[in-house]
């Protein structure tokens, strides 16, 4: 997900397929977003109607995102939230609320048309996405990657580990952090073409002192995972935008960056917990880290930065096939690791929790 990611949203989008480069092909379906525009505009709204557009793929997203973040939204109260909104009724439903279709309703209109504008021209959307992602993906690899345009909901955008990515439209209709949301997202989608590769070195196993390890690893892998993807999402080109919400995110990431050594401390205490004879549970250490200000992100960023800034593109495109250690081990073999603040120093926790899973946990 982007840091953030509630209410960073992107905004009008693509649509249609269209190649990357030779080597990816990516297809961006915009029918559950249209849909649901539509359908919330349609005073005769029926509930077979609107259960036919709950369970578009994209809306399933929708669905599968709230479920992920504990709000037990299913196909039904999706339709029922569809069909309050287009006959103007309030509903008190918490989970019918948390999808905001209310809030969308009068932009409903707006926002249909920014869809049809850009379906109308999806590769003058793409081609500065495609360019990007293509700098930081193997030149060897031949990837299908769907993404589904959707609104509702309050995450920007997403991805569940696989090659699918979802974009949400409901909050923002600036061009700029809707390119940047996609090429967060988009990567995730190449990472996750690529995570058979990642997990074939990665450690995998149930009990005692190796759940540590398994959890430490799974720690490793989100950070590589959202710190190379924020890389990749080029955050300098948020400075272009006048949007509120690109301001914001960009404000959020550059005071993060600012005080990384919060989140080199984080890292340390977050391993040291997962590794405590009484071990914190991972969930509440992910919580900490990667939710709200997304406090982990900043040195995973910091990281792949500092690879990208010795190798080239092709360094971070390499920890695709890694384990998922891989990028903090690059990092501390880096010749500037610890020596200026573009290379902050890891805790010895932390690199103690790298050479045990180097060494195979034993
Ligand atoms: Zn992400």
């Amino acid at each position: 997900m982007t840091k953030h990611a509630a209410r960073i949203a992107g905004t009008a989008y693509l649509a249609a397929a269209a190649h990357l480069a030779l080597a990816l092909n990516v297809s961006v379906n915009t029918d559950s977003a249209k849909a649901v525009l539509v359908a919330i505009q349609n005073p005769s709204l029926s509930m077979d109607e609107a259960l036919k557009i709950a369970r578009l793929p994209g809306n399933q997203g929708i669905i599968r995102e709230q479920n992920r973040f504990n709000v037990p939204v299913t196909t039904q109260s999706f339709a029922r939230a569809l069909v309050a909104t287009a006959h103007g009724d309030l509903t008190s439903d918490s989970t019918e609320t948390a999808l905001y279709f209310d809030a969308l309703r009068p932009h409903a209109a707006q926002l249909v048309a920014l869809t049809e504008q850009i379906e109308a021209d999806p590769q003058g959307f793409q081609r500065s996405i495609e360019a990007r992602i293509e700098q930081f993906t193997p030149p060897d690899s031949r990837l299908q990657l769907r993404g589904f345009v959707v609104v509702g909901g309050d995450g920007g955008g997403y991805s569940f580990g696989g090659t699918d990515f979802f974009l949400n439209l409901s909050f923002n209709d600036d061009l700029i952090a809707a390119k940047t949301t996609t090429k967060h997202e988009f990567y995730h989608a190449v990472q996750g073409a690529f995570a058979k590769e990642r997990q074939s070195g990665a450690v995998v196993s149930a009990h005692g002192s190796r759940q540590n390890c398994a959890n430490t690893s799974r720690l490793f892998a989100d950070i590589y995972e959202e710190g190379s993807a924020m890389y990749v999402e080029d955050i300098s080109t948020l400075s272009q935008s006048h949007s509120e919400s690109a301001m914001r995110q960009l404000a959020d990431i550059s005071g993060g960056l600012e005080h990384v050594h919060s989140s080199v401390a984080l890292l340390e205490l977050s391993v040291t917990g997962l590794d405590a004879t009484t071990a914190v549970p991972f969930d509440d250490v992910y919580e900490v880290g990667f939710y709200g200000h997304g406090v982990l992100y900043d040195i995973g960023y910091a990281m792949a930065k500092a690879i990208v800034n010795n190798e080239g593109p092709q360094g971070l495109a390499a920890l695709l096939k890694s384990p998922s250690y891989g990028l903090i081990l690059r990092y501390i073999q880096l010749p500037g690791y610890g020596k200026d603040k573009d290379h902050p120093k890891l805790g010895p926790n932390t690199i103690a929790a790298v050479n045990q899973l180097v060494s195979g946990c034993k």
